[in-house]
């Protein structure tokens, strides 16, 4: 089930079937808002309808490396939180469940220390044991299952913007609740 937010206090932990609930929470988009960061599925999208009649090999790699100028440069831009408020109240009702939050991005593992900035100058404590980068080379479903090998019947929340994402998941873990992120700019 994907249910659509723009705030992390909808995310509703009561439902809470075990002792210990997981949490798997995205960062672009999603934590974190970078003004001019755009999605590997844009540019593909972009070079598809510029270039119809071009094969996928060539219009796959034309778009990584449109989108691997873009992370450069927005990465470089200031980044701000989409919902600091509701998130540290997450980060709270998490604790008081006594559960755990992972952080999954398809950023790239050399991404480590640019993430770490991001969180620290907004306030947000960069959790290394539990960030995980999937170098967006497998999807995130696969990624719980195969690389951190979480049984496919746990429930666990998960909180993503990307509607890709979230279709992967609720697909793999079909006990789990998968809340699509909005962020609201206008809050
Ligand atoms: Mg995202």
């Amino acid at each position: 089930m994907i249910e659509s937010i723009t705030s992390f206090e909808s995310v509703d932990l009561s439902n809470n079937l075990l002792n210990s609930q997981l949490i798997v929470c995205d960062i672009d988009n999603t934590i974190l808002y970078i003004p001019i960061f755009k999605t590997y599925a844009y540019f593909y999208k972009l070079v598809k309808n510029m270039f119809p009649n071009k094969s996928r090999y060539i219009l796959y790699s034309e778009a990584s490396k449109l989108f691997n100028e873009n992370k450069k440069a927005a990465y470089e831009e200031n980044s701000c939180v989409t919902d600091f408020i509701g998130f540290q109240r997450l980060l709270n009702r998490i604790r008081e469940i006594d559960g755990k939050l992972i952080y999954l991005t398809a950023r790239s593992s050399y991404s480590i220390q640019i993430t770490k900035k991001q969180f620290e100058e907004n306030g947000l404590i960069y959790d290394e044991a539990n960030t995980y980068y999937t170098n967006n080379t497998i999807h995130k479903g696969d990624f719980l299952e195969k690389v951190l090998k979480i049984d496919t019947k746990t429930p666990i929340i998960f909180i993503d913007d990307l509607d890709d994402n979230l279709n992967n998941v609720a697909y793999k873990y079909p006990n789990s609740k998968c809340y699509k992120f909005i962020y609201d700019k206008s809050r």
